[in-house]
């Protein structure tokens, strides 16, 4: 099984939309798998159906509620004061633990039925918050694992991994999702999406929003300079 088409994690965030345009210019056919874990700013699912559908890409929605029953994290549970949520005292509240690697074996489990042999996620290790799971080593050693033990020659793309978040908006351009980005997709942990600033919606004030709108700046920083490529 070889084939030229790929699966997209997509949440509806700014990286994950991204991601989705990159594939759809890079593969054949492209589908999205979006995730819903009862996540604090929901929002971002309702904005993933839209994205989905301005993209013209099928979309799954799998329900992984039960997530919050196993793990706590400030993502999922709605108590804020829960600052060491996890089973690590140095992961941000917000880290879920095993997410991507849930996400990732969901993935393979849904390309083995279509027979698509590629799998895109919008991990990044430059803008590096501590989550483990967003490391090329694990998504590399995921990879060999899965492959070798399930007899599979599929290939996991990470476009954004060495990326900062101001290429990230670089990279929207160029695959022509700048737009969307902006309107559409969305970060904010606290799902404010009544206040619009440049750099698309948001409390502005939470950690995703501090980072998309330094993003922006270097991007329009960059811009300006003739620096993007
Ligand atoms: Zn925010």
């Amino acid at each position: 099984m070889n084939s030229q088409d790929a699966i997209v994690i997509f949440s509806g965030g700014q990286d994950s939309t991204t991601c989705l345009y990159w594939a759809l210019s890079n593969f054949h056919h492209v589908a999205a798998l979006t995730f819903a874990y009862d996540q604090k700013h929901r929002c971002e699912l309702d904005q993933s159906r839209v994205i989905a559908r301005k993209a013209n890409v099928p979309q799954k929605i799998i329900s992984l509620d039960f997530m919050k029953e196993l793990v706590s994290s400030e993502l999922i549970n709605q108590q804020k004061d829960n600052k060491k949520g996890t089973d690590n005292n140095n992961m941000p509240s917000t880290y879920v633990p095993m997410r991507n690697q849930l996400f990732l074996t969901l993935a393979y489990a849904w390309a083995t039925t279509l027979q698509y042999s590629h799998i895109v996620i919008g991990v990044c290790e430059t803008d590096y918050s501590g989550y483990y799971d967003c490391r090329d080593d694990f998504v590399k050693g995921f990879q060999a694992f899965t492959n070798l033990a399930y007899h599979l020659n599929f290939k996991i793309h990470t476009p954004l991994m060495h990326l900062s978040k101001g290429e990230t908006f670089d990279l929207a351009e160029k695959v022509g999702c700048l737009d969307i980005v902006l309107e559409h997709s969305h970060s904010c942990y606290e799902g404010d999406r009544t206040q619009r600033h440049d750099w698309g919606y948001g409390c502005g004030l939470c950690a995703a929003c501090q980072l998309r709108k330094r993003g922006w700046k270097e991007y329009c920083h960059n811009k300006e300079n003739g620096k993007n490529g």
